[in-house]
């Protein structure tokens, strides 16, 4: 049965045209009933015996309307819902409404277990409605569900009539539909009337969108209105609102900022950030010059010094003691401020976090729904509020809860509960959320992804076959150099010396791309992972098992395929030609890089595999003098590895990273690599290269850093990576050998990220690698666990092999450009991810124990300083004793001397009992107490952020004693990473365990 439809559309030159739709009726469409005898289905979806609940007696199969998954995702995706249909009328307002939704919802449909059935209605020819004149096409859409719903109510009658006795539930929250539901005959409840009947899953009601809980007694509008949408986009036109995505301070909730192309606009204060959150891409407008920053604001603020809530909402939020400090500004130019006008775009996420113990008012028995307020893990995001019957449950867990609106005369966010996660400080449970809290996915890999594997399995072996396109390189005196227990071996190398005396060096890479064929589900899903993550306890693997430690992973004594990058060097290392091949290899030895330089060092062993190494060793020993002549840097970061029980896998002990010559040989090599194979696909795809490029840093925080070392006689030159690299070198001070360290991990904070682009979307100029000092540069050498290589060696086939073919995915410069987004995303919270998961191990370690150690101060705040402790690789803050920030330059309370902040030296000074001056300043050597903070049910935040508690001890500095915080300034720490460290991802624990502590950077 055919349908035509004709309608008036307007084309591009605003040419009318008459268009014709057909629309197919189809007698076909089954219910999906598995009981039903009427219907002639083969696989039905829907159970015969559905679930019963308090309100419907019979069993029963649900169809909520579009508003429902809009606003309730959460209570939909819940398991206890199931025998869901879900009208082809309501899936497709959805995909037009919100992508995530649709998404979220499509991933249950393909769930067996949920028995979500989408019913075709609009091509049914019982269901399918034509919309009658003057009615929207919202009403129609209406009417449309309400037509399916009769179908299904009258088709399932039959059904019971035949012995099973059904019903169909309509659920919707528009009230009016009820009403007219009712007047059909049909089944109609409200989400909240619905869920409230299914007695076994209490947590449901808990996780109503939309609650309405005011904060603000008063109702008092809190906040300015939102500008419209054609306000913004007329004010953005006409330059008087900058648009940019807000940046919360991770030390200062209450401060944000937005990068608008060379300006960066602060934001200061809760009225002026005006409701936004986050990661939002806002509208600012900006303050009178008069208003503008003249010096930073370095305060430490946190949750628990929200005395006096109403008071900040009344300041105007100029920045503080601007007059005070009028002559010794540090600022050459007064910085832009502003305030948000309107939120552009959302970009809220579920968030972990605890409840506030203070909050909960019930009995410890009451299950009286009340209004709490949670604190996310995420200092940056405001607490929200929301409703829940299970307030005493949940104290001391970790909840997952959405945010559902900001009215403006409510102080927080309302949202609901969506689900508990387990105890705080539960080492699964915290972990868990650090993988939700830096968006990595990290569920099992989905049967479609499995699908793609080898049908061999772990029996896949390399066969003639292979060999057609590929060199045999069996025969070459192959090895790998890795850290202990690695098992996902992606890089291998060889040498061996040509008739003229020249080398011949080979750098053979794990072939992923054998395995994964673009635009497959394994692809695609390892484009969505697009690294693999290393936690100290757990790795996240971008690609399944079998493939990255197995197949793919270049182990010895077994025929792998490789992809190899060939040079012929001269024996001062200079490069005569290179050339690149698919290749088989066969791996003659996997070594550590503990054994690797065992064999070099032994001047007994003269076989060709010791000789080999040595010789590698040599070149990369010119390559890499040849690099540092050519400006590159040495950074570096405050490394530790943590040695983990095997049974408990807590930490009993952490210990300083040891390198060894062997590190750099391997490093070295896979810098080359990288570089020839960046100009060798740019030649090719010279507008859609994958590349990474490392922009100069920028002058402001050097300067401020040289402001610092000035009181050493030193001084930072870097107008070219070269200057810097020398001035670093120069750097030393006899008496502290560890100061040229800190002062290279303080440059590396100053640093801009390394950062995957597309070449086109540059000018080459900007294509330049600073920290590496390197014209062009890639990602090539760990396709295993780097979704970036999968697609350069993709490009590197594509540029040797004439026959290669590839689809639009490798020219289409749009989508290299927002893959390159996406791993740039990926890269960062893999780190942050890795960093957290530091975190969390050193406070296992410190539980039940203190510990007195000397650490440095790497930064001067107004009311307090951040201290490093190189034992443990791990930094925290001092708080001065009082850390209310309105107080700060008067004097400490409890103290009978003041602490002042001296922002012309960056010190904070007192003077101790005896008159004696004090003063704490970058750089300063100090004697700190280490302990954990074990009060799980403290004032405040309820101690339940698990944090490492730092103490001064010496010097004493009266009033400078109490501290709570260990959160390491996460925005800023280390993003470039020294070029030693990039190989010890796999980093082994006891018993074999692989972890990672550190991601190559560069
Ligand atoms: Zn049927």
């Amino acid at each position: 049965m055919l349908h035509n439809k004709s309608y008036l559309k307007r084309g591009r030159g605003g040419k009318v045209f008459k268009a014709v739709k057909e629309h197919y009726l189809r007698d076909d469409i089954w219910c999906s009933v598995e009981c039903c005898t009427i219907c002639s289905h083969t696989e039905p979806i829907l159970s015969s015996i559905p679930a019963k609940t308090k309100l419907v007696t019979k069993p029963h199969y649900i169809i909520p309307d579009t508003n429902v998954f809009m606003n309730q995702i959460d209570i939909i995706e819940h398991p206890a819902l199931q025998n869901v249909i879900i009208l082809q009328t309501v899936y497709e307002e959805l995909r037009h409404l919100s992508l995530s939704v649709y998404n979220r919802l499509k991933k249950m449909i393909n769930d067996p277990n949920r028995k979500f059935y989408v019913f075709a209605n609009e091509h049914h020819r019982d269901t399918f409605i034509e919309r009658i004149k003057e009615e929207s096409p919202n009403d129609r859409n209406d009417r449309a569900i309400r037509a399916a719903v009769k179908w299904y109510a009258t088709h399932v009658k039959q059904i019971a009539d035949k012995g099973k006795s059904l019903e169909i539930v309509l659920l919707t929250d528009d009230a009016e539909n009820i009403q007219r539901a009712k007047q059909d005959g049909l089944l109609a409840y409200s989400v909240r009337e619905y869920v409230e009947g299914m007695i076994d899953t209490p947590e449901l009601v808990d996780m109503l969108g939309n609650v309405r809980i005011s904060d603000n007694k008063d109702k008092k509008i809190v906040y300015e209105e939102h500008l419209s949408a054609s306000q913004i986009t007329n004010g953005i036109k006409n330059q008087t609102l900058y648009q940019g995505t807000l940046n919360i301070s991770m030390h200062n909730y209450l401060e944000g900022s937005i990068q608008n192309g060379d300006i960066q606009i602060t934001i200061l204060g809760r009225k002026n950030l005006n409701r936004a959150i986050q990661g939002d891409i806002v509208a600012v407008q900006l303050f009178p010059k008069s208003e503008w920053l003249r010096a930073p604001t370095a305060v430490i603020v946190e949750e628990e010094e929200e005395k006096n809530l109403a008071e900040e909402l009344q300041e105007n939020c100029k920045p503080k003691e601007q007059s005070e400090e009028a002559d010794s500004d540090l600022f050459e130019a007064p910085q832009p401020t502003g305030k948000v006008v309107g939120i552009i775009k959302k970009n809220w996420r579920p968030y972990c976090g605890f409840i506030n113990k203070q909050s909960v008012k019930g009995s410890s028995t009451s299950t009286l729904s009340e209004n709490v307020s949670v604190y996310p893990i995420d200092r940056r995001i405001p607490r929200i509020n929301i409703r829940t019957r299970q307030a005493q449950n949940l104290m001391g867990q970790r909840i997952l809860v959405a945010i559902d609106s900001w009215h403006k005369d409510s102080i927080f966010p309302m949202g609901h509960f969506v689900k508990a996660l387990g105890a705080a400080g539960d080492k699964l449970t915290e972990t868990e959320v650090l993988l939700l809290e830096h968006d990595v996915p990290h569920q099992e890999f989905a049967q479609q992804v499995l699908n793609c594997l080898p049908v061999e399995g772990d029996l896949w072996v390399v066969k003639d076959e292979h060999l057609q396109r590929r060199a045999d390189l069996r025969h070459l005196n192959v090895c790998s150099i890795d850290p202990p227990g690695c098992t996902d071996i992606d890089d291998a190398l060889h040498v061996r010396q040509l008739p003229n005396n020249n080398y011949e060096v080979g750098v053979h890479i794990a072939d992923v791309t054998h395995f994964v064929k673009p635009n497959t589900p394994l692809d695609e899903e390892a484009a969505l992972r697009g690294t693999t993550v290393y936690l100290i306890n757990k790795r996240i693997d971008m690609l399944p098992g079998l493939l990255g430690t197995n197949l793919c992973s270049l182990k010895s004594k077994v025929d792998r395929l490789a992809f190899s990058c060939i040079w012929e060097l001269s024996p001062e290392a200079e490069i005569v030609n290179v050339t690149f091949t698919k290749s088989v290899i066969s791996s003659k030895e996997s070594f550590t890089y503990e054994e690797a330089q065992a064999r070099i060092d032994d001047q007994r062993l003269q076989d060709d595999l010791t000789k080999g190494l040595r010789v590698l060793n040599d070149l990369a020993k010119k390559l890499r003098a040849r690099r540092m002549e050519r400006g590159a840097l040495t950074l570096a970061s405050p490394e530790v590895r943590y040695k983990l029980d095997f049974d408990s896998q807590d930490p009993i002990d952490v210990e300083m990273k040891e390198l060894r010559e062997t590190n750099a040989l391997v490093e070295e090599f896979m810098l080359l690599a990288n570089i020839s194979v960046a100009e060798k696909i740019y030649k090719k795809f010279a507008a859609s290269s994958l590349l990474r490029r490392h922009p100069p840093p920028t002058a402001f925080k050097l300067d401020n850093l040289n402001k610092a070392i000035s009181a050493f006689g030193l001084t930072l030159h870097y107008e070219t990576s070269k200057a810097l690299a020398d001035s670093l070198d120069e750097a030393v001070l006899p008496e502290d050998p560890y100061f040229n360290k800190l002062l290279r991990i303080l440059t590396t904070r100053c640093m801009m990220q390394a950062t995957y682009f597309c070449s086109g979307t540059f000018s080459v100029h900007e294509y330049r690698h600073y920290g590496l000092a390197s014209e062009i540069y890639t990602h090539f050498t760990s396709p295993i666990r780097r979704y970036s290589d999968v697609i350069v060696h993709r490009m590197l086939a594509a540029s040797i092999y004439d026959d290669e073919v590839y689809g639009s995915e490798l020219i289409d410069k749009k989508k290299i450009e927002q893959l390159c987004d996406v791993l740039n995303h990926r890269h960062r919270m893999a780190q942050m991810a890795a960093r957290s998961s530091v975190e969390l191990h050193t406070n296992l370690f410190f539980k039940g124990k203190t510990e007195q150690v000397e650490g440095y101060v790497t930064r001067v705040l107004k009311n307090g300083f951040v201290v490093l402790v190189q034992k443990y690789g791990i930094e925290g803050i001092v708080y001065s004793s009082d850390n209310s920030k309105t107080k700060l330059n008067t004097t400490a309370s409890n103290s009978t001397s003041p602490i002042i902040y001296n922002s012309h030296d960056n010190s904070l000074d007192s003077i101790t009992g005896d008159g004696k001056k004090i003063s704490i300043k970058l750089f300063d050597k100090v004697i700190v107490q280490v302990s954990v903070d074990e009060d799980l049910v403290g004032g405040g935040a309820g101690g339940m952020r698990q944090k490492l508690k730092l103490e001064l001890v010496k010097p004493v500095v009266p009033g400078l004693s109490v501290s709570n915080d260990t959160s390491t300034d996460n925005n800023e720490i280390i993003e470039e990473n020294n070029y030693n460290n990039k190989k010890d991802k796999r980093e082994n624990t006891n018993g074999g365990r692989k972890k990672k502590m550190k991601i190559e950077n560069m």
